[in-house]
């Protein structure tokens, strides 16, 4: 017993939450890559959902008509960080759910009760089967999906260092404008903190990382430093 537990990595569960554009996707991928974990794009399956609802003709700002639809779809996310994927019925659905249709409507979507319950449970089911641990990145992850998650970090960053990022993010892809992209954050941030259900919130134990000053390596260089502390903390209690 004493010698398995001796050897067995210290499998962790980190939750990164923060509003878009902080750079959550770009660090947690490379977190979970370099760290040998998994990797879970929530951000991704509330995306998938609001594109089935557009596809399929629901009415997104329709609470009722998108409850009643949300158990339809069937999404599927795949955890390799170096390839993440994300499908819906079947369908690989990782470029449209970039579109600008896509994100001016998620966050209706992503605020209807019966949504966010089947998308939680979905999570809580990939984290609790990923074999190594994994990185969840989101809005809620801290507070709501895994509240005992081994390390919490929120991500923050101003407006403008926001904007610039998600404009890097998005040319050669559709027609893009600064300030349009930064009123279109601020925009989703406040109905994000808004709603009722799992609004975007820091949690209390989370370690808070401002990354307006700080290039992508950095911001990597932090967090990997972070769930290296937890993880030998971790594996310490195992074989004590
Ligand atoms: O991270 P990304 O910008 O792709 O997220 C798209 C939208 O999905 C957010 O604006 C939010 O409405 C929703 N979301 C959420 N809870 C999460 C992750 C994303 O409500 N955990």
């Amino acid at each position: 017993m004493e010698t398995a537990a001796r050897t067995a990595p210290a499998s962790v569960i980190v939750a990164i939450d923060g509003p878009a554009g902080t750079g959550k996707s770009s660090t947690s991928k490379a977190v979970a890559a370099k760290l040998g974990l998994g990797y879970l794009d929530t951000g991704a399956q509330y995306r998938a959902i609001t594109w089935w609802m557009l596809t399929n003709g629901i009415d997104v700002d329709d609470v009722t008509a998108v409850a009643d639809a949300s158990a339809k779809p069937v999404i599927v996310s795949g955890t390799d960080p170096a390839a993440p994927t994300i499908t819906v019925d079947g369908l690989d659905a990782a470029g449209p759910i970039r579109s600008q249709e896509v994100t001016a409507a998620v966050s209706a979507v992503s605020a209807v009760p019966e949504v966010r319950a089947l998308i939680t449970d979905l999570q809580r089911s990939i984290a609790a089967e990923a074999p190594h641990g994994i990185v969840v990145e989101g809005r809620d992850i801290g507070i709501t999906v895994l509240p005992d998650a081994d390390l919490k970090v929120f991500l923050t960053a101003s407006p403008e260092a926001r904007a610039a990022r998600r404009n890097g993010e998005l040319k050669g892809k559709e027609a893009v404008d600064l300030a349009a992209t930064r009123e279109a954050l601020i925009k989703r941030d406040a109905a994000d903190s808004s709603r009722k259900t799992s609004p975007l919130a820091k949690a209390d134990d989370a370690v808070e990382v401002d990354t307006t000053d700080l290039t992508l390596d950095q911001v990597i260089e932090c967090v990997v430093t972070l769930i290296e502390g937890v993880s030998a903390e971790k594996a310490g209690r195992v074989t004590r």
